[in-house]
């Protein structure tokens, strides 16, 4: 599977992106800064986004991708999430108020998003993969991705904290080939941290241990907050025996 990082960091500035990340130039992982480095034919070319939970950073452009795609007539883009994500984009998003409802634009018969809402732990086939949410640790429903293709599987975090179920279901994924996992804010933002359901170093050095592979699965760092970016840096330095990449935008990984 070939990944692209449209957008890995929890803020925006210009030389930082919210998540947003494409398999295979077919789908979407999060959507923050979505169509900010996706040209119009690549916007067309997607077939799906998973979406791990309704925070604007990671919703942001299925705005402006539903309103690219619309008028290129493209057949509907799958937005799939946990029904309480599903719920809270249609009812806060997509609402006819804040953007147009896409659902039924530009009819509900063959409308320009579809909504398809996940069970937790419950694979289902999205685009040609096979797709597992799996909830995780925020201050929102949020869930993590398992998503297989051919070849193996990835893992998304999604926004959390500490977890332990998400570990215990990697540790029977035995063709994981790599994982995105989220740390924010630096050792001394705890408190922050964890009222806000978020990954210090500390933490994520403890709970990356709960993975049995955690010596040589790649770990591709993101969300780390644009303010904190240095120090995020330094302390992920420190931590020893794991194998872990902090990303740059643009950057493409074969796994
Ligand atoms: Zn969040
Ligand atoms: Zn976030």
């Amino acid at each position: 599977m070939e990944l692209r990082v449209v957008g890995c960091h929890g803020g925006e500035t210009p030389r930082h992106r919210t998540s947003a990340f494409v398999l295979d130039r077919r789908v979407a992982i999060d959507a923050g800064s979505l169509t900010s480095e996706t040209d119009l034919r690549a916007q067309w070319r997607l077939e799906a986004c998973l979406v791990s939970h309704a925070h604007l950073d990671h919703i942001r452009d299925l705005a402006t991708m539903a309103d690219n795609r619309a008028q290129h007539g493209c057949p509907p883009l799958i937005v799939a999430g946990t029904s309480m994500t599903i719920a809270i984009l249609k009812k806060h998003f997509f609402n006819g108020l804040l953007w147009p409802d896409f659902s039924k634009i530009p009819s509900a018969a063959a409308p320009t998003i579809a909504y398809k809402v996940l069970r937790p732990e419950v694979t289902v086939t999205i685009a040609g993969y096979e797709v597992r949410a799996v909830m995780v640790n925020h201050t929102i429903d949020c869930c993590a991705f398992i998503v297989r293709g051919p070849n193996g599987a990835i893992a998304y975090s999604g926004d959390t904290g500490p977890t332990d179920r998400l570990w215990e279901v990697l540790n029977d994924t035995p063709d994981l080939r790599a994982m995105l996992m989220e740390v924010s804010f630096p050792n001394r933002e705890q408190s922050l941290a964890t009222t806000s359901g978020h990954h210090t170093p500390r933490t994520l050095g403890i709970d990356l241990r709960k993975f049995e592979r955690s010596r040589d699965l790649p770990f591709i760092l993101y969300h780390v907050k644009p303010v904190f970016q240095a120090e995020v840096h330094r302390e992920c330095a420190k931590l020893r025996g794991l194998n872990l990449t902090i990303p740059n935008l643009g950057d493409q990984f074969i796994v």
